[in-house]
């Protein structure tokens, strides 16, 4: 354990317990380093894995800005809902028609843990796939990011810490797009069309400048709640209950360090046979849409 370890480590500690109580996190020590975000808010509490708050070293699986999903999600489905219909042109939460298409989408990778997982069970399925990619991970783990795209799975763009958009300036919303962009471009040479936003979470002034910016907003509508850390039976019976032609699917191929994502992983090895049994194909967000997978 280094120095820094052992004077640090207790207090990250108590800055991880304010935050799962929900209080407001204790600010760890802030390191300025080049992807600091603009006018950061950001409390980013950390561990051995995920490295020095606020920067990126090789196999960390930085921690979510915004804080873990298990905690921080809303729903804001209906919210969204209501997004699309004012915004059809940018915002999608899935394909409509007569198609028998559906697709799989995965967000907070790329990780070590799960995200190796969910592409050794989509290659044994023939299954692609489209991954919402955090860029401070994808900084993290750039063989896990080359792998998805090698598999021929699309890679779309999560934000580069996964704040809560709506709660930040535009300054520092296209900040986290750009600079994503950036470090997906470098490892797998294109800057992706498709964006979903953390947590889902979305106002107007987001949706419209992101779609300024030449993004296509994808949503979902069907979530698998995965995040909740629940067991693989309980994920199988959402998808599968609520999932129909057109579907775009919420999973999670990387979560929080404390999270424990196996039940999605075992539910996924019967959710994509069952599917296919129902007549159903799995296809990317872009062939669903029928829209490009770069800018
Ligand atoms: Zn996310």
């Amino acid at each position: 354990m280094t120095w820094f370890a052992k004077r640090f480590l207790p207090l990250l500690l108590v800055a991880f317990l304010a935050a799962s109580c929900g209080s407001r996190p204790m600010e760890p020590e802030r390191r300025q380093n080049a992807r600091q975000a603009p006018n950061s808010e950001i409390s980013i509490y950390s561990h051995d894995e995920a490295g020095t708050p606020g920067t990126v070293t090789e196999g960390s699986t930085p921690p979510l800005a915004g804080g873990p999903e298990k905690f921080e999600r809303m729903t804001h489905l209906a919210d969204n809902r209501a997004l699309a219909r004012k915004y059809p042109g940018i915002i999608v939460l899935n394909a409509t028609g007569l198609s028998n298409k559906i697709a799989l989408t995965f967000d907070d990778g790329p990780d070590e843990r799960f995200t190796p997982q969910v592409l050794d069970v989509l290659k044994k399925n023939g299954v692609k796939a489209t991954f919402f990619l955090i860029g401070a991970r994808v900084a993290g783990h750039p063989d896990v990011t080359q792998r998805i795209h090698n598999e021929g799975h699309i890679i779309g763009n999560h934000t580069y810490w996964h704040p809560k958009l709506y709660k930040e300036s535009l300054e520092r919303m296209r900040w986290e797009a750009s600079e994503t962009d950036k470090v997906i471009r470098d490892l797998v040479g294109y800057s992706p069309k498709l964006l979903r936003s953390p947590y889902g979470g979305l106002n107007e002034q987001n949706v419209e400048a992101l779609g300024e910016m030449n993004y296509s907003i994808v949503g979902w509508s069907v979530d698998s709640l995965d995040w909740k850390q629940i067991p693989a039976e309980e994920v199988k019976k959402n998808v599968l209950t609520t999932v129909k032609p057109g579907s775009i699917i919420l999973m999670h191929s990387g979560g929080d360090w404390r999270q424990d994502l196996s039940g999605m992983v075992a539910a996924l090895e019967d959710i994509i046979p069952a599917l296919k049994a129902r007549g159903l194909e799995f296809v990317t967000v872009p062939q669903l849409l029928n829209i490009p997978h770069s800018k």
